[in-house]
């Protein structure tokens, strides 16, 4: 398989003509993308402060028992991580890993499952941390609360103001902020019509930790990715019945065949005024809790910028999910795509910040990122496609890697990491939730290989 090698953009990695820019780069979060951004960045030369507002590194694989208020309105979150405590991860551990340090074929924390539950992940990620250098860049309990430009002009340096974990407030300088805060916290809550005169319980799975709560219950599920699914059929095997609500659901209506007691159905119309949960298809039934597995917003409660902003959950407007013209390269984004290898994507993101900030590779103009923006908006529009689905890359998701890894002189995709990420997600679709071991069996068939 020939890799294509790109250099557009992009000068000499050592020497070449011009000399490299060494930035005072904050990190905004230590999750995955955090990590992953101080890590490239150091090896760019930059010198860099990673701010963590948690007592950790690893962000949302730190599971959490706790929860937030119940109701699934309320507007803030203060539990960060949204894990349940059954999690396995949904792409294989291949699919996992940062270059140089992978997770395929190497055990963090003795769960060695091609899909390995979420300790082995943080895990995974305390490694990372500790042997790329980056651990000792982590200020912990240091949480940013306001991020500002200096001034009004491109290039501008940035004033970040932070709570240490004596409660007092300090504020420094940096030359750039790169911005990994995670986005699977706060809550996205479609607004169901008569929802007043709903009586039961409602939540939403950044809520969900464990199945016992919904004991010989009779629950609507309002979602279909890949949390809706996973809880669905593990609330199964102790509730009465699951009703799964959602869109795109139209070719599989009706009992799952798998189960015993789960049901697809339409999206959902109202609650009735009687209390039942009426779908679009005009079938009505009395539950006891709605289960929103919808999604969360983009929240970036310490920026205060007017040119941007969160829209419909379209952040923006960002060059290529990553900077914000009027402020590139100095104010960056790691971390927003969804529907793609995500640790993959977010190494390939913090690449090009580093690059861009070194001025090793080359952004366009202000206005051409802009334009460049624009266009992509309206081909969205014309496409039909939601403002909220700015970040989600599938079908697209290749596409941008590649755009990724040109900038920065990777190679594209390999032919199999993508078959393997492809042949995921229609495992996750097929709601058998047994592919995960089904894997495993194949791979010890198949003497350590198999086709996923
Ligand atoms: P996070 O991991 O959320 O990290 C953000 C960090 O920023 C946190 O540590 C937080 O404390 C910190 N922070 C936030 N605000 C501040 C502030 N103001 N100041 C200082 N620090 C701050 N991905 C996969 O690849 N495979 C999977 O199987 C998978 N399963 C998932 C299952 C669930 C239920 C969820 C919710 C997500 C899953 N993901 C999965 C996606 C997962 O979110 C990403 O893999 C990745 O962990 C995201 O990393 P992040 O750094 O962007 O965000």
């Amino acid at each position: 398989h020939k890799q294509h090698r790109s250099q557009a953009r992009l000068q000499p990695a050592n020497g070449g003509a011009r000399m490299r820019r060494r930035a005072e780069v904050a990190v905004v979060g230590a999750g995955a993308a955090g990590l992953a951004a101080a890590r490239e960045l150091l090896r760019e030369g930059h010198a860099v402060s990673v701010f963590e507002k948690s007592g950790r590194a690893g962000g949302t694989w730190a599971y959490d028992p706790r929860t937030d208020a119940a109701d699934p309105a309320s507007p803030g979150a203060t539990v960060h991580s949204s894990l349940y405590a059954s999690l396995r991860t949904n792409l294989p551990r291949e699919l996992m890993g940062f270059s140089g340090f992978p997770m395929a074929g190497r055990v963090f924390a003795g769960d060695a499952r091609a899909f390995p539950g979420h300790r082995e992940v943080l895990a995974f990620l305390d490694a990372f941390a500790e042997e790329s250098g980056v651990l000792k860049r982590v200020r912990l309990r240091a949480e940013v609360l306001r991020v500002a430009p200096l001034g009004q002009r491109q290039g501008e340096r940035w004033a970040v103001a932070w709570r240490g974990e004596d409660g007092e407030v300090s504020e420094e300088v940096f030359d750039a902020v790169v911005v990994c805060n995670g986005h699977c916290t706060v809550p996205l809550v479609p607004k169901i019509r008569g929802i007043d005169k709903w009586r039961g319980k409602q939540m939403h799975s950044h809520n969900y930790r464990v199945p016992e709560p919904f004991l010989d219950q009779c629950v609507v599920v309002v979602g279909l990715g890949a949390s809706g699914i996973d809880i669905a059929v593990e609330i199964s095997h102790v509730a009465k019945e699951v009703h799964i609500a959602a869109r795109y659901s139209e070719d599989r209506l009706g009992k799952i065949e798998l189960y015993q007691n789960v049901w697809m159905h339409v999206e959902i119309d109202c609650i009735e005024d009687d209390g039942q949960v009426r779908f679009a298809d005009g079938s009505a039934l009395a539950a006891d809790t709605i289960l929103y597995c919808t999604g969360y917003r983009y929240h970036f409660p310490f920026l205060d910028l007017d040119e941007l902003t969160v829209d419909d959950n379209r952040v923006g407007p960002l060059y290529k999910h990553v900077f914000p013209p009027k402020y590139a390269p100095n104010l960056s984004f790691v971390g927003l795509p969804s529907k793609t290898i995500m640790f993959q994507a977010l190494e390939l993101e913090s690449k090009w910040v580093a690059a861009a900030l070194s001025g090793r590779a080359t952004l366009p103009s202000e206005e051409a990122m802009t334009a460049a923006v624009k266009e992509d908006y309206r081909r969205m529009e014309e496409a039909g496609r939601p403002k909220r689905h700015t970040h989600a890359l599938w079908p697209q998701w290749v596409e941008y890697m590649d755009w990724l890894a040109d900038q920065v002189g990777e190679p594209h995709l390999e032919a199999r990491r993508r078959e393997v990420y492809e042949r995921a997600i229609k495992c996750i679709w097929s709601l058998d939730d047994r592919y995960r071991d089904q894997r495993e069996e194949e791979e010890e068939r198949n003497g350590g290989d198999c086709a996923l």
